[in-house]
């Protein structure tokens, strides 16, 4: 048997190939054991996902299903992970389930070292049977299969019907995106009336009568039926439901503390999808923060913001203003996520619309972690140039201080 190696390209490739990874990816060399590890995450993400569709009635088709088989990533990143266990003259795991075991503690007690940055090497795969928010990561630079991404994009998919199809040109397209995005940001959980006032602005029916927002609404929310009063435990500063004897809110980086939302209720209300909340919610309150920081400042009419330019090209366009004229053009992407090697290996930066400086902006929890920045530096090198990598406070008064300089000039 051949076993592939780390520096057989032709190899990885197709393994990638097999995983189908997302446009974009560029892998080097010493990206090995990553690709090892997106591997595994791909493949658990896929039999939790057949495991659910089982359970839930429905027949498997795939060969590996009918084979009896577990899915291609598992077993590529299990063959790669071989070769890495007796070239360091260890002894592999001999079965999957002494994998599945592997996958549940951190890299660092692995019995190899693997080539993973200093904040990573603490991760591991499973927590229990669940995917932890690392593998939930890497599954995502998977782009076939994989039942959150396709909540995650039926979701954006309604979510830009709805724009579309209400607006009469581009900006008001572009209004409306910024309403519906900001909109899953602030809202974890939706009332009858807010749905209500949302459709009244946006009433565009689909052909079978049906407001085509409330398809949006049932795309990202799960509606809880209900009757009068009720009151719901949430979190004061993210507003994601808590739970009872819990301490803190549970969501990473929030500091909030729960509090009693009471609402009204005629039928019921709607509270986020997981997928919504982790792929919508919880990664937009860093954008919504800064915006929200922004949006003070552009009151004194020193600089403009537009928010997700371009339907989201990236996260927020900073234009510095002398009287009427657009003196510089800054641009940048908030990234909320757990590992920095994931986020350097699928960073891309989307040119329209053009900006002068580029920033990928890190949350403070993030920005405060040891080793988070260095890691996320030595991923982009080479990969991404001309964008720097700064914490949320820090753009913040970066934009304060460009601004002044330009009033002055
Ligand atoms: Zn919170």
């Amino acid at each position: 048997m051949t076993l592939p190696g780390p520096k057989d390209n032709d190899v990885q490739l197709a393994a990638l190939d097999a995983a189908g990874w997302a446009e974009g990816l560029s892998f080097r060399e010493e990206d090995g054991d990553y690709v090892t590890v997106m591997l595994l995450a791909a493949g658990l993400a896929r039999i939790r996902d057949d495991r659910r569709r089982m359970d839930a009635g429905e027949y498997l088709t795939r060969t590996s299903a009918e084979q009896g088989l577990l899915p291609v990533p598992w077993r590529s990143g299990m063959t790669r992970l071989w070769w890495r266990f007796l070239t360091a003259g260890k002894t592999p795991p001999q079965n999957d389930l002494k994998l599945f075991e592997l996958c549940r503690r951190p890299f660092s007690e692995w019995p190899i070292r693997l080539r993973l940055s200093v904040a990573d090497i603490e991760q591991s795969l499973l927590d229990g049977d669940e995917l932890t928010p690392m593998a939930e990561q890497a599954t995502r630079l998977s782009v076939r299969d994989v039942e959150a991404e396709l909540v995650e994009n039926r979701v954006f998919r309604e979510l830009m019907l709805v724009a579309e199809l209400n607006a009469k040109d581009e900006a008001e397209v572009q209004a409306h995106y910024c309403e519906l995005r900001r909109l899953l940001i602030d809202n974890p959980i939706l009332t009858e009336v807010k749905v209500r006032r949302l459709t009244g602005r946006l009433p565009k029916c689909g052909r079978n009568g049906q407001p085509i927002v409330q398809r949006f609404i049932q795309a990202a929310y799960l509606h809880r039926a209900s009757q009068g009063q009720v009151k719901i435990d949430v979190c004061d500063i993210c507003g994601n439901p808590t739970q009872q004897g819990i301490d803190g809110c549970g969501t990473t980086g929030c500091s909030g503390r729960g509090v009693a939302l009471v609402i009204d209720t005629v039928g019921g209300y709607y509270v986020q999808h997981r997928a919504t909340r982790r792929f919508f919610h919880d990664p937009g309150l860093v954008e919504a923060r800064i915006l929200d920081r922004l949006a003070e400042m552009s009151a004194e009419r020193t600089i403009s913001v537009e928010a997700w330019p371009g339907l989201d090209a990236y996260d927020i366009r900073v234009s510095f203003l002398s009287g009427r004229d657009v003196i510089e053009v800054w641009g940048a992407d908030a990234k909320d996520q757990v590992s920095p090697g994931l986020l350097g290996l699928g960073f891309t930066w989307r040119p329209d619309p053009p900006c002068d400086r580029r920033f990928l902006v890190l949350p403070k929890h993030r920005a405060d972690q040891p080793g988070y920045f260095a890691d996320l530096r030595a991923e982009l090198q080479g990969r991404v140039s001309g964008v720097s990598v700064v914490s949320e406070d820090t753009f913040i008064a970066g934009v304060v201080a460009r601004a002044e300089e330009v009033a002055q000039q």
